[in-house]
């Protein structure tokens, strides 16, 4: 096994460990990288990156570059020379209830703890392009889910795939596509098109990762909120009580889910057009 020099910490979730290819392609080669199970194929793919270890496993003594910082992390990595990301939680708590600055982008924080500049996407072997608009309709919250998925597939003029993960099984059979099983097949799935539809989402990042144009349909949190980095369009509006959530969230607080409702096809139709050339 080539030498490992630095560990990246990063457990998850998908959106979060894809972007951190922009941090593993600036430290190069000799990066191991310290995750949780289910997400160790995808951090094996990242530039860079030499060694996966999930929890449990013998961590070498090297410095560490903990983009979780998260009482785990610090257990796990006691005892290593360590330069923690700076989390911005109450920060970004204050802007859910004030509507204050945001807190700073993702990327420029992983960068600072890792003392690079992060890398420009694709961070992941680049998607082949070609005709086919992915639309990925699913959300782990619900109030981040678009309502209007299966009149935008009807609208496109060109052919169409539906895809998404676990638990998104019901948002992607109703506009007539399936679930791929895995990581693997997710970005197999991938190849051939011409732009991804999502809302803010790990599939959104995945996307983006393969050099995909993207379009993020943004609700209940927004674009300045941290995740966007991408070459793409950005829909969303400037509603007053946006952002209501760091995550998204079961209900809409006001109650009208206007952020997602008031969306228009025509909206994401243009911004489409725009991105997929
Ligand atoms: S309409 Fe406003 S309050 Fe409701 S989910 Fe969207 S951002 Fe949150």
């Amino acid at each position: 096994m080539p030498a490992v020099d630095r560990l990246v910490v990063r457990f998850s979730s998908l959106g979060d460990i894809v972007l951190t290819g922009a941090i593993t392609a600036a430290l190069g080669p000799g990066t191991g990288f310290l995750t949780l199970p289910r997400y160790a194929d995808l951090a094996a793919r990242l530039p860079g990156v030499t060694h996966v270890y999930v929890p449990g496993d013998a961590l070498p003594q090297v410095p560490v570059i903990d983009l979780h910082n998260s009482p785990r992390s610090r257990s796990l990595t006691f005892g290593r020379p360590a330069r923690r990301v700076e989390r911005q939680d109450l920060r970004r708590r204050l802007r859910v209830v004030f509507k204050t600055a945001p807190a700073d982008p993702v990327l420029e924080r992983y960068g600072r703890a890792a003392g690079v500049v992060p890398a420009p996407a694709p961070w992941l072997p680049a998607a082949r392009r070609g005709d086919v608009l992915l639309l990925a309709p699913g959300a782990a919250h619900a109030t981040k889910r678009w309502p209007y998925w299966r009149a935008l597939a009807l609208a496109w003029d060109g052919p169409v795939r539906a895809l998404g993960g676990p638990g998104d099984e019901a948002a992607v059979s109703a506009i007539g596509g399936v679930c791929e099983a895995g990581f693997e097949r997710t970005l197999a799935a991938m190849d051939g098109a011409c732009a991804l539809v999502a809302g803010d989402t790990g599939l959104l990042h995945l996307a983006a990762a393969v050099g995909l144009p993207v379009v993020g349909v943004f609700g209940p949190t927004t674009s300045a909120d941290g995740f966007w980095s991408h070459a793409g369009a950005v829909v969303e509006l400037p509603l007053p009580c946006r952002p209501c959530s760091r995550f998204g969230g079961p209900t809409c607080p006001v109650g009208d889910h206007a952020c997602m409702r008031d969306i228009p096809v025509e909206q994401v139709l243009a911004a489409i057009r725009g991105v997929a050339r």
